[in-house]
């Protein structure tokens, strides 16, 4: 996969001249994010760390990812209606992953009182990496698919104006005019104004439920002014604001210090720390609620690795998306061996290949955000003191996916000017809009290409390790 700039990695005087074009015109693009320092104030911000140069994607396999979102758009739709699909898949793991059991209590609890929520919008971001096969051969293989606040389609449509600024600067005009153009924000505010106006009340608000620390707060503000575009009010809220703050009136509208909500778009609650227990209660408040969830609970258990192994047993896909052979097809081709260490022989037979092999394999647990996963000795050393135990269910098991790696410059802002070798992650978003049993939107918004050093086995943007980057096809 060379791209058409090798020559110029070397010249450290070419590189480093781009490289000073390349932060001003992050800043100058608005590719931003508060600082480690200073995470709740704008007073100071700095650069979103990003590739020097753009890298190089396979063309056909990037047209693959992007023909196969609307069918993942699907399947976890269908998931997230689909009762007994998320009670059997996830039995195993809530016996163990607390934090797991304590989604899914609010699930069957909104499901037992029954939902007041007709109109559903779900945002989601399916990512992948090129596995090198033995034929040497690219593949499109899924790393996971994350249902609740995929991040950075803001920042991400300011990086091809960056990247096509470095090229040109490096004497590659004819380069730059192919990097595609792409802004994920937009196709995704688009989704929540058709929730919003679904939903059906003027005054009502669309509220952007955001963390305590908001360093990624201008890839927010990127779907917030495309609202505003269209005088869509935004308000923007913690968990503790709404325990305080939130309350339902008797057909469960949702009301915010006295505004009534019509969409609450999660950028918060996904890991155990965002949840102490008033912050639990009210998610429960959020979840009963007539507003539009993005997403509601169902389709946040959608997305657990679980629910991700679960899929890739023979017949399960045909089963949740009857009647639709080519997209399952299509979803297939994308997975990657994906293994339960449920209790039992087929679990055993499982957990013994893994501690046998570590490198060939990738554990993880329910968790989301980077960093979590385990590899190689750790693996192994971990799979060995829990082969025996259910502490072993609130894990899975996956292939490992071995791209094959490319040199570029990861600029961040305080570090030294250096080659790394390197391998990318392409995500593309996905939105959707149902009302009652009606898809009434169906897209794949836009992607966002993140690439990492190689001695990273783990970890994305916001965990520090990942950089910003743009396809270059080829
Ligand atoms: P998270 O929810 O924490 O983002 P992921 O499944 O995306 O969990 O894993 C985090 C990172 O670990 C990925 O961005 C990727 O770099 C690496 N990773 C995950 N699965 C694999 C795999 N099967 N093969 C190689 N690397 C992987
Ligand atoms: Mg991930």
């Amino acid at each position: 996969m060379a791209v058409p700039w090798e020559g110029v990695l070397r010249n450290k005087p070419a590189i480093q001249e781009a490289a000073s074009v390349a932060v001003d015109a992050a800043l100058l693009e608005g590719m931003l994010m508060r600082t480690e320092g200073q995470p709740n104030a704008s007073d100071v911000v700095n650069y979103a760390p990003f590739t020097l140069l753009p890298s190089a994607v396979p063309s056909a396999l990037f047209e693959q990812a992007y023909a196969v979102q609307q069918d993942f758009n699907l399947l976890v739709d269908a998931v997230s209606q689909n009762k007994e699909f998320l009670e059997h898949t996830l039995a195993s793991t809530i016996k163990v992953d607390d934090f797991t059991a304590r989604l899914f209590r609010i699930h069957m609890q909104v499901l037992e009182e029954g939902l007041a929520q007709s109109v559903f919008l779900g945002i989601n971001r399916s990512d992948y990496m090129f596995d090198c096969g033995v034929d040497g051969k690219p593949a499109l293989k899924q790393i996971e698919i994350n249902t609740i606040a995929a991040s950075f389609g803001g920042l991400t449509s300011r990086s091809v104006a960056v990247h096509g600024r470095v090229l040109k600067a490096l004497g590659k005009s004819e380069e730059a005019s192919r990097l595609l153009p792409n802004n994920p924000s937009k196709g995704l505010a688009l989704g929540i104004a058709k929730a919003w106006e679904l939903y059906g009340s003027q005054s009502a608000v669309v509220m952007f439920l955001v963390e305590e620390v908001q360093r990624n707060i201008f890839d927010q503000r990127c779907i917030e002014n495309e609202l505003w575009n269209r005088n869509i009010r935004v308000i923007r809220k913690r968990f503790r604001d709404v325990f305080e703050k939130g309350s339902l009136d008797d057909a469960r509208r949702l009301y915010m210090d006295g505004q009534e909500v019509a969409v609450v778009y999660y950028r918060e609650g996904y890991v155990p720390k965002s949840y102490d227990q008033q912050n639990w209660e009210a998610r429960l408040l959020l979840e009963r609620s007539r507003a539009v969830k993005c997403p509601d609970i169902a389709t946040q258990l959608a997305g657990t690795k679980k629910v991700q192994q679960e899929l890739s047993r023979p017949g399960t896909l045909e089963r949740l998306l009857p009647g639709r052979a080519e997209a399952v097809a299509r979803i297939r081709a994308t997975f990657a061996g994906l293994y339960s260490l449920d209790m039992g022989e087929e679990g055993d037979k499982i957990a013994a290949m893994a501690i046998a092999d570590p490198d060939r394999f990738v554990l993880k647990p329910q968790r989301e955000g980077g960093g979590n996963n385990l590899y190689g000795e750790e693996l192994r050393q971990v799979l060995e003191k829990i082969r025996d135990s259910p502490e072993r269910t609130s894990y899975i098991l996956m292939d490992k996916i071995k791209p094959q790696p490319s040199m570029n410059y990861l600029l961040r802002a305080h570090s030294p000017l250096q080659v790394s070798k390197c391998i990318s992650e392409l995500g593309i978003f996905g939105v959707y809009v149902r009302q009652g049993k009606e898809m009434v939107m169906n897209k794949a918004a836009g992607h966002l290409l993140r690439t990492k050093a190689i001695e990273h086995a783990d970890g994305g943007v916001a965990a520090g390790v990942a950089v910003l980057d743009t396809p270059y096809l080829v």
